[in-house]
This record gives structure tokens, C-alpha cells and sequence, in this order.
């Protein structure tokens, strides 16, 4: 069985009381949500300050970028070891904004995933088709492309931690969500592409998040595919409700 994970990424949004007011209001919400795993990424600056609102709840912390490198001259850059001591145990890696707007390519993406397993932190590890890669047919070349070139180099032992959030860059922030059979399909492929890699038995327990305008009213359907573990939501998970009411999809 695997746990489902919700994660929320807050983006470059919520200051620290802004945050602080947010996860006060979401812990009562999710307090039954035992058999979820529950996350949330708020901005670097604000992580140290969530580590006492989340202590106790069901609700751990993430960043949502880290730089491959422990310490250095890299001006601006933060460290797993940074995020670790400032309470994450998670880390997006990856995302389709930080791919478009902060050239990040699969290899950069890999020099962070194992820079995140070395933390430890958990890697919530993002792929995903663009709307012209759809339209041309090329959605699964793109995501084993994206998959195999972000796991290079990394072990099956050290692989097992992963989490890989499948994210269509056209759902992103649209309102399009992909259908329950289009993310169903891409999390199948997915998933052979992992077994490829790693076995069957690693495959089978991978957890695939599915990103892209998830909303309290979709999320079931979604959910209630074989080979879709959690989600990955952005712009519902700014409120503390519609959060809570995704989180709890199973109740
Ligand atoms: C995201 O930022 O990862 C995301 C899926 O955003 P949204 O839910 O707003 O589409």
C-alpha cells in the first residue's frame, strides 16, 4: 500500500504571519487525516518559524528549491543541510516554473535530487509535458526523458525515499486539469519507466503525485486512479479550506 501524500506549494506567496495564520487554520482541518501524508512548501524565509505551528499536527514542511552544493561561494543559493536546519524534511525539486523561468534542465534537476538524498530530504521531484510536446505527441519521450535524465547516477537504495509529482505545464496554474484518464495514463508510464530502472518492487511503491489545478471537486476522480498516490496543488492550497477539503478527499 502506499501513502497518499497531498503537498501544498505556497509558491512566492504568505509572509511569516501570513503562513503562520494559515497552518494554524489548516491543523484542525487535517487533524483526522491519519492516512494521509500531509506537506507544505512555504517560502525559505518562513520555514523556521512554522517548525513550532507544525509541531504535534500532521503537517510537515518543505522547500521548495535547494542548490546542489553543502556550502560555497554561491551567492544566494541554499543547501539541504541549510533546509534541514531550518525544519524542512521535504524539497520540491524541479518544477516546471523553476525549468522555465531559472533554466533548470534535467541535469540540474539530478545534482539536486542527490544533493536532497545526501540531506536527507525527501525529493518531491516534478515532470511534465508542455502543451506543444502534447500536441506533438512527444508526452511520454518528454517524461522518460525527464525521468531517466533526474534519477542518473542514483541507486536503487538511495532511489527508494523519491517522490515524482507528474505536472502537464498546461494544467499548471490554468484551471485545465488533465482528465482522470490522462493522468492516469501518463502515472502508468511513469511508472514503467521506474520499474525499468529500479524493478517492479521499486515501481510498486513509488509514490506518483499528480499536480495541476487540483481543487477540493476533482480530486477524488483523480485519486481514485490505480497509479495516482497524492497531489501536488498550488493555487488551492493558499486556504487553509479548500487545502483541507483536498486533503481529506477520502472522507
Ligand atoms: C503547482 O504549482 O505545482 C501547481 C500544480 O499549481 P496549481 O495547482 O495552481 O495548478
Amino acid at each position: 500500500m502506499r501513502k497518499p501524500v497531498i503537498a501544498g506549494n505556497w509558491k512566492l506567496y504568505k509572509t511569516k504571519q501570513e503562513a503562520l495564520s494559515l497552518v494554524e487554520e489548516l491543523a484542525p482541518l487535517v487533524a483526522d487525516a491519519g492516512q494521509v501524508e500531509i506537506v507544505v512548501a512555504p517560502v525559505f524565509t518562513v520555514l523556521p518559524s512554522l517548525v513550532p505551528a507544525v509541531a504535534g499536527t500532521q503537517i510537515n514542511l518543505a522547500a521548495q528549491d535547494v542548490f546542489w552544493e553543502e556550502e560555497g561561494a554561491y551567492t544566494g543559493e541554499v543547501s539541504s543541510r541549510m533546509l534541514l536546519d531550518a525544519g524542512a524534511s521535504y524539497v520540491i525539486i524541479g518544477h516546471s516554473e523553476r525549468r522555465e523561468y531559472f533554466g533548470e534542465t534535467d541535469e540540474t534537476v539530478n545534482k539536486k535530487i542527490k544533493a536532497a538524498l545526501n540531506g536527507p530530504l525527501i525529493p518531491i521531484f516534478c515532470i511534465g509535458e508542455t502543451l506543444a510536446a502534447r500536441e506533438a505527441g512527444e508526452t511520454f519521450k518528454v517524461l522518460e526523458r525527464q525521468v531517466k535524465g533526474g534519477l542518473a547516477g542514483i541507486g536503487a537504495a538511495q532511489f527508494a525515499p523519491v517522490i515524482i509529482a507528474y505536472e502537464p505545464v498546461w494544467a499548471i496554474g490554468t484551471g485545465k486539469t488533465a482528465t482522470d484518464a490522462q493522468a492516469q495514463e501518463a502515472h502508468a508510464f511513469i511508472r514503467g519507466v521506474v520499474s525499468e530502472l529500479y524493478g517492479a518492487a521499486a515501481a510498486g511503491k513509488v509514490r506518483i503525485l499528480y499536480g495541476g489545478s487540483v481543487k477540493p471537486e476533482n480530486v477524488k476522480g483523480l485519486m481514485a486512479c490505480s497509479d495516482i498516490d497524492g497531489a501536488l496543488v498550488g493555487g488551492a492550497s493558499l486556504k487553509a479550506a479548500s487545502f483541507a477539503s483536498i486533503v481529506n478527499f477520502g472522507q
